[in-house]
């Protein structure tokens, strides 16, 4: 099955814009990217297809700043979509490259790995990862400190993020689940790709855990996921706290617990 397909990636460009406070928005169409200005240089999540991070480089150039000013690019999983771009940036940064300790070797050297053949392409865009994250690390970086939490299912080593956000209407918490796809758990997927069944079961725990964390605004690895291009209409009509919905996160989280019940009754 071929999602679509990254002939034409001009067609995935959007602008870049500002979610809140020190927030903001360099992704395209197709799958999100997020920069943390922290006051003491930037923290950018997830990279996009190696076909795009030219759009989110200069998207980071339209809003001010530069890639040179990263110090931490944090992925949400070793899929092609959100660390295919790493490897050019990492020409571009002295960052330090972080991603679940379990998706290290995708991002190395393990391509059959990164999906790539969901969007018809060979992933060869290697990076060495600086730093595997462990459930309940912490990045501080300026003003922010990034809470890494260990949400194993979508990949064994998706992580999900959490961080505090500032600006003239106050602080909100930022929490972002690094990866909701349940389609990587059907049988046949998990034996082609060498994974364990009990990613299922890592999936609904992974799911329960994140019910501990209160988030103010929700974010995800695809716009449609979290409805970013409506609540971005919403935010240009004027309402600046179009992103912050305290009441969304909980409803989210009940909503992937349903999906995942639908598809895989116990
Ligand atoms: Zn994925």
């Amino acid at each position: 099955m071929t999602i679509r397909k990254l002939e034409e990636p001009w067609r995935f460009y959007v602008e870049p814009f500002c979610v809140y406070g020190n927030l903001y928005s360099v992704g395209n169409r197709g799958v999100c990217s997020w920069l943390i200005d922290t006051g003491d240089g930037l923290i950018l999540i997830d990279t996009t297809f190696p076909q795009t991070v030219y759009q989110t480089v200069d998207s980071i150039y339209r809003l001010g700043f530069a890639p040179a000013d990263i110090r931490y690019v944090l992925h949400t999983h070793g899929h092609c979509d959100h660390m295919g771009g790493s490897r050019s940036m990492r020409d571009l940064t002295q960052a330090t490259f972080c991603i679940g300790a379990e998706d290290v070797d995708v991002c190395e050297h393990r391509g059959e790995m990164s999906e790539a053949e969901l969007y018809d392409m060979n992933f060869t865009a290697y990076f060495t990862v600086d730093k595997a994250l462990r459930d309940g690390d912490t990045l501080t970086l300026g003003n922010t400190e990034v809470l890494c939490v260990h949400t194993p299912g979508h990949t064994p080593g998706t992580m999900s993020y959490f961080f505090d956000i500032t600006g003239e209407q106050g602080s909100f918490r930022v929490g972002m689940q690094g990866g909701p796809g349940i389609h990587t758990l059907v049988d046949d997927y998990l034996a082609a790709h060498d994974l364990p069944k009990s990613l299922r079961a890592s999936y609904i725990e992974s799911v329960a855990r994140l019910r501990q964390e209160r988030v103010d605004i929700h974010l995800t690895g695809h716009p449609g996921q979290s409805r970013i291009f409506p609540r971005k209409a919403t935010l240009d009509e004027g309402d600046s706290l179009a992103f912050v919905d305290p009441g969304r996160w909980p409803k989210y989280l009940d909503y992937l617990e349903s999906c995942f019940r639908d598809e895989y009754p116990a």
